[in-house]
């Protein structure tokens, strides 16, 4: 069964239509996705994967994944791969199309020399620095660079050279000879070719000179025979130079679409911050489960699904927006909802004895898997004489509305017995609450009274002799902010929540779960979601992840409105 939403429609599919309609392209639909590898993927990516993967898939096309490597100095293998993994995780495929633009550095630099010829393009000798300052500003022209009306001859001679080596590092470029007093400033000459003495992941020490990014993106487009290049909005002002590469060359031409890049509450989304956050220490890796990043979401315990519905119900738009980190959650829990396994973890246990039951006796009480799925059917868990409840389902004296477990207290345990509270041990010391005696009402077995009896609360449990111990670790939000980035004094790392991870040690969870494997998603009655660490567990400890709790806020405001 998919939970995959039903495609809606944007406004990217009716240019895709149209286009179809008209035969623009043969009637193909050939994508792209460019990420630049000097980090993992996040959540946004996510939304640009399902977006130019599933427009490939819906219009029977196809989709490339180009790796942007064109900054030798930013760039590792180490993120090649990792990208490689989460595109393939969220349930995508690009076959053997798998694309660098450094594969096309020959092409371009081919194309450089077109343009040269052409009298499209020139070499400079101005400095960074320089070529800022002739750039002009919004409100007033650019100064036209002094090298601007080299030959033709001049150029090639100066461009080959650049290439060669002879050149020191930020001594030239090679710019696109279009119009200082464009109001576009993309427009002003922009910078096709830099000098950069660096060894590249791929190209090793071949190449001394690096096209800039808005030179090699529209190029490598149009050798793949890419026909929409979907980017997000900020490349919206260099679409005319994307376009006027293409012309003038008069090489096959994409159409360049913007869509608005997704935002989420309480969290960063740009690479560069996230890097910081790793290389400061603030998370434990590119992959710690607090992490807006998939490789952590997945580590956390989301599901491709849950992450494919989230891209589907957030839409795709114009104008940028900040969607509510509960709506990811919710996303995720209606996934696990329908497919998790209901199981009985007791978080921070209190001892609980049961006087009047028998000290050798342990029964297999049967529980229901998933009540959302009844053909998952049910399991044996064990009951004994010595049990472990949560602290809190406890009160010795309980405020009003606290129904749970308190002195003379009846309440039920889930698919167990109702249990009496008949006395409380504390530490003669520290009176702190060491454990509990009740009785038991051996009539009530599975948790129904036959004479109709009503409590109030119904507890979970663990048996203590058979139950396994875990590590479990529960998240919050990592900032304290929902946009963390709107900070007063300093940078968003002030506003980090100290709170987002807690850690619970001596955990009692059932012991069907010692075989829990990462991947397995439970609910635990009552606590919520949580899936095996695939990392710590590796190194042979039982360590859970909550995924995200029972307590559905989205649900909540989605309610709310329609009231
Ligand atoms: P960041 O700002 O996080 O560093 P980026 O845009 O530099 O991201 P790239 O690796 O260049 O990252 O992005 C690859 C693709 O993913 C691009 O097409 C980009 O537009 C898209 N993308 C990146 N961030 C988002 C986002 N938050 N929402 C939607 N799409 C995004
Ligand atoms: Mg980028």
């Amino acid at each position: 069964m998919s939970l995959d939403a039903a495609p809606s429609s944007h406004f990217i599919k009716e240019i895709i239509l149209e286009d179809l309609k008209t035969g623009k392209y043969q009637g193909r639909v050939h994508t792209r996705f460019p990420p630049e590898p000097n980090g993992y993927l996040h959540i946004g990516h996510a939304k640009s994967i399902c977006l130019n993967f599933g427009l490939a898939k819906e219009f029977g096309g196809l989709c490339n994944l180009r790796f942007d490597d064109t900054n030798p100095t930013k760039e590792e293998v180490e993120y090649v791969e990792s990208i490689k993994e989460d595109v393939r995780w969220l349930g995508f495929s690009w076959d053997d199309r798998e694309f660098y633009t450094s594969n096309y550095f020959k092409n371009l630099f081919d194309f450089a020399v077109q343009l040269i010829i052409k009298g499209k393009a020139y070499v400079c000798d101005l400095t960074a620095d320089e070529v800022r300052a002739y750039r002009g500003t919004l409100t007033e022209p650019g100064k036209e660079s002094p090298y601007r009306r080299r030959t033709v001859e001049e150029n090639l001679d100066l461009f080959s050279r650049m290439r060669a080596g002879e050149f020191p590092e930020g001594s030239r470029t090679l710019r696109a000879k279009i119009d200082m007093a464009h109001p576009n400033i993309n427009m002003r000459d922009p910078i096709m070719y830099r000098i950069l003495k660096a060894s590249h992941h791929r190209t090793g020490e071949r190449w001394c000179i690096y096209p800039s990014y808005d030179y090699a993106h529209g190029q490598s487009d149009s050798l793949e025979g890419i026909t929409h290049s979907i980017c997000t909005l900020e490349f919206e002002d260099h679409r005319p130079l994307y376009d006027w590469f293409l012309d003038a060359l008069g090489i096959h031409h994409p159409q360049q679409i913007e869509f608005a890049r997704l935002n989420l509450t309480y969290t960063v989304m740009s690479k560069r911050k996230l890097l910081k956050l790793v290389q400061e220490g603030y998370v434990s890796g590119w992959d710690d489960p607090r992490m807006p990043t998939i490789s952590g979401l997945r580590r956390r315990g989301y599901t491709p699904e849950a992450l494919r519905n989230f891209c589907e119900r957030i839409g795709v738009a114009k104008s940028n927006s900040v969607v509510d980190i509960a709506l990811l959650e919710h996303c995720l829990r209606e996934d696990l909802n329908r497919r998790a396994q209901r199981v009985m973890a007791v978080l921070r246990p209190l001892k609980v004895v049961i006087d009047n039951y028998p000290a050798a006796l342990v029964e297999e009480l049967p529980a229901v898997n998933n009540p959302e799925d009844r053909s998952r059917g049910t399991r044996n868990v064990p009951f004994s004489k010595i049990l472990y409840i949560e602290k809190d389902d406890f009160r010795e004296d309980p405020p009003k509305k606290f129904y749970r477990l308190a002195p003379g207290r009846e309440v039920r345990l889930r698919y167990g017995y109702f249990i009496t509270c008949v006395g409380v041990i504390k530490d003669e010391k520290t009176g702190e609450i060491r454990e509990l005696h009740c009785t038991y009402d051996p009539e009530t077995r599975g948790g129904d009274s036959p004479d109709g009896r009503k409590v109030k609360a119904t507890l979970h449990w663990v048996s203590a002799a058979q139950a396994v111990e875990a590590e479990i670790r529960l998240f919050d939000h990592l900032f304290l902010k929902p946009v963390p980035e709107d900070v007063e004094e300093g940078d968003f790392t002030q506003v980090l929540n100290p709170n987002s991870l807690v850690t619970l040690t001596g955990c009692k969870i059932e012991p069907g779960l010692a075989k829990a494997e990462p991947g397995m998603l439970f609910q635990f009655e009552r606590q919520g979601y949580f899936s095996l660490d695939p990392v710590v567990s590796r190194e042979g400890r039982q360590a859970f992840n909550r995924s995200v709790p029972l307590k559905d806020s989205w649900a909540k405001i989605e309610k709310s409105k329609k009231e």
